[in-house]
């Protein structure tokens, strides 16, 4: 390989570890960086609120750096952003849905001066001499992405996290076409990564925990506490269908819970009706957009028809 045209793919976290994702992909005097996360501290750390990557690495190369992409709204993949923009100022690239929790992460942190780009699954840009594809993924938390680096030596794919799930609850389907796609093409590099891929088997699909949600929610007499990452949208959605499919109102408890609740609701990738969440929390009735909502109205009408 020439010294011209040289290719590295430098981590800078999230390797071996749970958290502060944060990967380099240099060309020549090209970067590129995907996704900017933090983690949160061990047990030995005490007085520390959170982790972020060392990043210092991008700013000794800072006017080489065009993009930071990222796959999705985790905290351990967009957490850092708020410190990194501080010091780098470069665009974002991301979804709808991630660009929204990203906003309200910078606005909470006080930086004003980013420039946020909002692009879709199939979209692709170009950036300097690079590619890149954005590919459709499936996880916990909605608009996710892989991505498909092109570049004149090869195509670098990076999967983002992902779970093959068949049946996913918002019709987030990973776009396995495409990744055969790219490697029927040839793939000079993959980079992949799924929480317990070590561990055989399948996991089951998000809907199945739907089934179960509405089970507690049919027998349960009184309150129930329910409790779930923030960020799990799908669900935080299917405790959401189970309270209006039961005529039961939800209160949120927890800032990251009303913010993410808020910002969902509101970029139409949660869906819920009027009256049903308290006031703290969001309230858009965008629920119509939702195909399973007729059913459920007709359900709760035969309901109130039936003889007591
Ligand atoms: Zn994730």
């Amino acid at each position: 390989m020439s010294r011209t045209k040289k290719l590295q793919i430098i981590p800078l976290g999230g390797l071996g570890e749970i958290g502060k994702n944060m990967t380099v992909i240099r060309y020549n005097q090209e970067i590129l960086v995907i996704d900017a996360g933090l983690s949160f501290p061990d047990e030995d750390m005490l007085g520390i609120d959170l982790v972020i990557p060392d990043y210092s690495y991008l700013l000794e190369n800072k006017e080489m750096v065009s993009a930071i992409l990222i796959t999705h709204g985790h905290e351990d993949h967009i957490g850092a952003l708020p410190y990194l923009l501080k010091d780098l100022n470069v665009p974002v690239y991301g979804t709808k849905l991630t660009i929204g929790i990203i906003k309200a992460r910078l606005e909470e942190a006080n930086v004003k001066k980013a420039t946020l780009i909002e692009i879709k699954a199939g979209d692709s840009i170009k950036l300097g001499t690079l590619k890149v594809e954005f590919i459709n993924g499936s996880h916990s938390i909605p608009d996710s992405l892989g991505l498909a680096i092109h570049t004149p030596l090869g195509t670098i794919v990076h999967t983002g996290d992902f779970k093959l799930d068949h049946t996913p609850v918002s019709g987030d389907i990973l776009d396995i076409h495409k990744y055969s796609e790219l490697g029927y093409k040839g793939v000079l590099f993959l980079l992949s990564d799924s929480t317990n891929v070590e561990r055989p088997g399948f996991t089951k699909s998000e809907r199945t925990v739907g089934e179960n949600i509405d089970q507690v929610f049919f027998n349960a007499k009184g309150r129930i506490i329910f409790a779930t990452f923030a960020s799990n949208i799908h669900r935080l959605q299917q405790a959401i269908t189970a309270a209006v499919k039961y005529d039961r109102k939800v209160a949120a408890a927890g800032r990251s819970i009303v913010n993410v609740i808020n910002i969902a609701a509101e970029l139409g990738y949660l869906y819920t009706v009027p009256n049903t969440l308290f006031p703290s929390t969001a309230n858009t009735g965008c629920w119509s957009n939702m195909p399973s909502w007729r059913r459920i109205l007709e359900y709760r009408r035969k309901i109130s028809l039936s003889p007591k």
